[in-house]
């Protein structure tokens, strides 16, 4: 692919307001005016995503209405060398969505249209600006919903999801967003249309589609996604475990799998987490206990019994102290809305949280969450730690206070430290919130020279001018050189792999 020659007297960079004049005048040529926000009044809204501790005003956001749009906007974007930036609902964890200061935002907010639902086939066909819950609320009519199911799927968006490829408490067992897209229309930088996968379970040729999932808004606008549904279960139960020190709920987790059960979702909350959240939503955890586990069967009504009662024998073999299993529909629902407002909880006992997200080896849970707490006294933060407990994907959520001098450098060096740890016990550096902005050091802590240019050949290849979401997700060697050192456990150590840079 490769981009068009560039026939327009660009504006320089340094004349912000004479390039915003110029690009504001190009996009409203081929846009409605509503379509195009220049003034800082109107693009505020969009200066910061979830990560709001970073914050960059846009020169432009752009909401197109459609997938014509869409290519008119990257066709100007192309002609007047505008980074662009993708955004969908803005709950992004990692910066992903963070514009630049010249830069143009497409907002997906506008397509928001459920295309079609095919019952027959199992899939639905929506716009990217679509919500993921939405999905779910249009199919359950035919008995279906979407399964990937992240915390915040009341707010963002398919696009999102597909750019981060995102997960949610029930990815254990039916896979996260690359497990359940079958398909994207993709706006290109070239200002072409391409499509990725197929209806089909198998499509020929390199497998792109997953190559594209996950990429960060870095490789194409998504304008269209066909995703999978699958039938609602008849019935759903989730046990609630308290645990008296979190090394035996780390074994308690993975005696659940050794034993063959794949729950439909398995999660972990430590004391601080249940302390956290108990007063807020009243879920009725168990606030004495050191670790909480709330592990879910659903099926037939006789398959969920079965299963409800093999990992209860799991559970008392691997010491629990106590153990609930919810009775009705709604007393399910409670036990789940603690986890799920864990995030919203953090704001009522902090001013101020960093959620951190990286991926552990299981066996490695009760060593790295000693190592956290003693990081803990490092900082001189508090950190609480809710858990993807199945698939090994922690989120420790570091509680600082910005208006503190030195805090937020504190919060973040907490932060690099639990993901340097994460990689030095054979994990990785984020499970599902993406690299973005946030992690892009800490990429040069997980990969090598060798790595980084194989990614930065793929970006090529699909953006040659590298103007989608520029200076995200992959570090260049220079930056990785620059950072240089990584502070582990309070003290600045060599990075180790710099020779290579
Ligand atoms: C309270 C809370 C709970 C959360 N829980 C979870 C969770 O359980 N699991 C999880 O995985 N995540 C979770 N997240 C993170 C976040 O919700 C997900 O990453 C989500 O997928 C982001 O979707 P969005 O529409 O808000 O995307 P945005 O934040 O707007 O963008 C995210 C990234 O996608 C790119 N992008 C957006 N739309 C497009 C498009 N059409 N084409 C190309 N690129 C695009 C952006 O450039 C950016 O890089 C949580 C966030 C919050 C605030």
């Amino acid at each position: 692919m490769s981009a068009s020659a560039t026939t327009a007297t660009i504006a320089p960079a340094s004349d912000l307001a004479a390039r915003r004049r110029q690009v504001v005048a190009a996009l409203r040529a081929r846009l409605p005016e509503r379509c195009v926000l220049s003034d800082p009044e109107d693009t505020r809204p969009y200066e910061c995503d979830g990560l709001a501790a970073y914050r960059q005003l846009p020169m432009i956001v752009t909401l197109p209405d459609s997938e014509e749009q869409v290519l008119a906007i990257l066709d100007v974007c192309r002609e007047l060398q505008v980074p662009i930036v993708p955004r969908g609902a803005g709950t992004g964890l990692s910066g992903g969505a963070l514009p630049i200061h010249d830069g143009v935002v497409i907002s997906t907010a506008r397509m928001n249209r459920i295309v079609r639902v095919d019952a027959y086939a199992r899939t639905a066909v929506v716009q990217p600006g679509v919500r993921n819950l939405a999905i779910s609320e249009a199919s359950a009519q035919y008995g279906l919903y979407y399964a990937p199911d992240p915390s915040s799927q009341i707010a963002c968006t398919i696009g999102g999801n597909v750019a981060e490829n995102s997960g949610g408490v029930h990815c254990l067992k039916y896979g996260l967003t690359v497990h359940n897209v079958l398909r994207v229309r993709v706006a290109t930088i070239d200002g072409e249309i391409i499509e990725l996968g197929s209806e089909a379970l198998d499509a020929p040729g390199l497998d792109l589609l997953a190559v594209f999932i996950g990429s960060e808004g870095m490789l194409g606008i998504v304008t269209e996604v066909t995703v999978k549904l699958v039938p609602k279960p008849a019935v759903a139960q989730v046990i609630m475990a308290s645990f008296g020190d979190v090394l035996t709920a780390g074994n308690a987790v993975a005696n659940v799998i050794a034993a063959g059960i794949i729950p439909a979702g398995l999660e972990m909350m430590d004391r601080t987490s249940v302390r956290m959240v108990e007063p807020f939503v009243h879920a009725g955890y168990d606030t004495d206990a050191a670790a909480i586990l709330l592990c879910e069967a659903d099926g037939t009504v006789l398959e969920v019994a079965e299963e409800i009662e093999r990992m209860k024998a799991v559970f008392e073999g691997a010491g629990a102290t106590a153990i609930a299993v919810s009775e009705t529909e709604s007393e399910r629902m409670r036990f789940w809305s603690g986890r799920k407002n864990a995030f919203p909880a953090a704001g009522r006992i902090s001013p101020d949280y960093y959620c951190m997200d990286g991926t552990i080896p299981r066996k490695k849970l009760a060593q790295v969450l000693g190592a956290i707490e003693e990081m803990e006294t490092t900082f001189g933060l508090r950190c609480a730690n809710v858990f993807h407990a199945g698939d090994g994907n922690m989120h420790p959520l570091i509680l600082f206070d910005a208006n503190q001098p030195g805090e937020f450098d504190r919060a973040e060096a907490f932060g690099a430290a639990i993901l340097a740890l994460c990689v030095e016990v054979g994990g990785t550096i984020t499970g599902e919130h993406g690299v973005g902005m946030e992690k892009i050091n800490s990429m040069c802590v997980q990969f090598g020279r060798k790595e980084l240019d194989a990614f930065f050949a793929v970006k090529r290849a699909f953006d040659a001018p590298m103007l989608l979401n520029p200076d995200k997700a992959i570090p260049t060697p220079h930056r990785c050189a620059e950072f240089g050192k990584l502070h582990v456990h309070g003290g600045a150590v060599p990075f180790p792999d710099l020779p290579r840079f």
